[in-house]
């Protein structure tokens, strides 16, 4: 089975960033890419904006014919109702977001969200066309007690996508919770254990092509320093990108990362 995998970088903005920066920065990050004669069929860019710069963005990315793509960081379970401050796929689709982050290490620990609640978000982001990225990963605590380090992963991996059909369009993004804004990156081989294991559950959960098709990306810590070696891992996708995201010069450098991948 021959699959090509189209390289993702991501990166989320988490809460900074207000509606102006936002188009100053996605009008910057195009000009910068352009400069750098980026090819987006080569290496696919997306950011994830605070929800109340979506409509910027999608409006800068449309006046400007930009191939940059944008998804939010969370969604509502529920499609409407009285759910106050909770923000629903379709509103998010609206908008022409591709993507949604699900279960973000954030979200699962600051604001308690459990498997179950993460399954019901990958099926609503499903529901209203959206490509969910769902964020699995242990803490240090989790991988310095368990024998095998992809466990945690495998588990919520397991409980999110339980009704998720074969050949559906889904992202995972492994991110160790300790390698998460931390600086400590995990190495390229702790990772690719963990994303082959995905893919290896992937397998078992929705049949060999759609493992073989699906990207799973490294998030912790990820830099321009760092990258090329993780993106030679032949599990490993792309990257979500926190704190690097938020810098012009070091996330086109992770989009870049061909041009570095010698160092
Ligand atoms: C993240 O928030 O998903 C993340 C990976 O953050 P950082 O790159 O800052 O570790």
């Amino acid at each position: 089975m021959v699959t090509t995998r189209t390289p993702l970088m991501a990166g989320n903005w988490k809460m900074n960033f207000n509606h102006l920066q936002a188009i100053a920065f996605v009008q910057k990050l195009a000009w910068t890419l352009k400069d750098a004669k980026h090819e987006y069929e080569q290496v696919e860019v997306a950011v994830f904006p605070p929800f109340t710069d979506l409509r910027s963005v999608q409006t800068i990315v449309q006046a400007d014919k930009l191939d940059i793509e944008y998804g939010a960081q969370d969604l509502s379970e529920h499609d409407s109702g009285a759910y106050t401050g909770d923000i629903s796929g379709e509103f998010i689709a609206q908008l022409g977001a591709r993507y949604v982050l699900v279960g973000h290490s954030e979200r699962r620990t600051i604001h308690g969200e459990s498997d179950e609640v993460c399954k019901a978000k990958v099926d609503a982001a499903i529901r209203h066309g959206l490509v969910p990225v769902l964020c699995v990963g242990e803490s240090l605590e989790e991988r310095e007690s368990s024998d095998n380090p992809a466990d945690v992963s495998i588990a919520q991996l397991k409980a999110a996508l339980a009704d998720v059909k074969p050949g559906t369009d889904i992202v995972i993004a492994y991110e160790p919770v300790w390698a998460i804004g931390t600086g400590k990156v995990a190495t390229a081989e702790q990772a690719q254990e963990v994303c082959a294991a995905i893919r290896g559950a992937l397998g078992e959960l929705l049949g060999e092509e759609s493992a073989a098709q699906t990207r799973i990306l490294y998030g912790g810590s990820v830099k321009p320093a760092n990258v090329a070696s993780i993106m030679r891992e032949p599990d490993i996708d792309g990257a979500l990108v926190g704190g690097a995201s938020l810098s012009i010069d070091d996330f086109a450098s992770i989009i870049r990362y061909h041009s570095h991948v010698g160092t």
